[in-house]
């Protein structure tokens, strides 16, 4: 039996709601086919506030065994460091989990907001809101660069705003089973798994993306990068390969474009949402991996080489249907 804690910091339960979209197998089966045995949940546990007062008193004092704790949102430290501004059972949220992260095999984050700061660290960070383990792209966070769970792992960080369902259940199960090891996480402690491929991977609208056919406005057919603000060529997530919601959807299929939730440097590094910045032509972001040089003499060259049939559709609203010319004779 795996006994498993889920507190909520800053945060406006997002992750909890991704997670009971969890399918196949769906929330309740997942926790009994794993064995996990989930001490509290704030939304999902009956129990008033004086018991989940008695549970932290004993999993404080070892009574109760603590394999995972698992942390949504984001650590609210102000004003002025006593951390006031999240009060929980009687103390400053960020307190409990001092004691909790000392006694816990593994310590999940779940959610950009308790990985990285997220939303609630945004403009002015008047709630002086952090990660557990980092503040934007900067390790250290509320727990320290040096912090190690019983097991010996740095915060495990779920992100995304909200994380994929499958994101967090097969990480659990991984911990659950103790086969996570540091080197199944990325340089801001991601597991690799999730976030080594871009939000781009598989998006429908690649095609047009590769021949620089643009939607100009929503809803229509062609690539949101030039105009509309996508950042999928940017952000670090499986969206398009693993699909969400009955594994069908994802941002960029429903004609939303990526504002890389994933990312620590999410959501004020990414502003605006849905306008791409550009200096003449060129948009000021580039995908991760294209030099700028190489970005600039492809997209040109693309352009030019555009078939009429992503050029006629990239900017209709609906899929228009073009006769494939005959390939000469002389060409065969
Ligand atoms: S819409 Fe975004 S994710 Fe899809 S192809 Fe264009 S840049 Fe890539
Ligand atoms: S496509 Fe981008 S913005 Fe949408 S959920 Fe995935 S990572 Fe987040």
């Amino acid at each position: 039996m795996v006994y498993l804690l889920w507190l909520q910091a800053g945060c406006c339960g997002a992750e909890t709601t991704s997670l009971l979209n969890c399918e196949q197998p769906d929330f309740l089966a997942f926790l009994e086919e794993f064995d996990i045995n989930l001490i509290w949940h704030p939304f999902l546990s009956p129990h008033n506030q004086g018991k989940i007062l008695d549970i932290l008193k004993d999993l404080s004092r070892q009574k109760r065994k603590l394999d995972i704790l698992v942390v949504e949102g984001a650590i609210y430290d102000g004003p002025e460091g006593t951390g006031k501004y999240d009060l929980f059972c009687g103390m400053p949220f960020k307190e409990w989990i001092v004691n909790l992260a000392k006694l816990t095999r593994y310590l999940v984050a779940v959610g950009t907001c308790a990985c990285f700061g997220g939303i609630g660290a945004s403009g002015k960070n008047l709630m002086e809101a952090t990660g557990l383990q980092f503040f934007r792209e900067k390790k250290g966070g509320f727990l320290g660069e040096d912090y190690r769970s019983k097991e010996n792992l740095p915060v495990i960080n779920i992100a995304g705003c909200p994380a994929h369902p499958d994101w967090i259940t097969e990480s659990l199960v991984s911990l659950a089973k103790d086969e996570m090891r540091s080197c199944d996480l990325d340089d801001f402690q991601r597991p690799r798994i999730f976030y080594e491929k871009l939000a781009h991977h598989a998006c429908p609208r690649n095609e047009y993306y590769e021949f620089k056919a643009s939607a100009q406005c929503y809803s229509q057919q062609g690539c949101l990068f030039e105009n509309l603000g996508c950042k999928g060529t940017q952000c670090e997530s499986d969206c398009n390969e693993r699909l969400w919601l009955t594994r069908t959807g994802s941002c960029t299929r429903g004609g939303f474009p990526c504002i890389s939730c994933t990312s620590p440097r999410f959501p004020d590094g990414f502003l605006p949402f849905f306008e791409t910045l550009k200096i003449g032509n060129i948009p000021t972001t580039l995908p991760l991996d294209v030099p700028k040089a190489w970005y600039v003499g492809i997209s040109g060259l693309a352009k030019l080489a555009c078939p009429k049939r992503l050029l006629v559709n990239a900017t209709s609203f609906k899929p228009v249907k073009l006769v494939f010319p005959k390939v000469a004779k002389n060409d065969k």
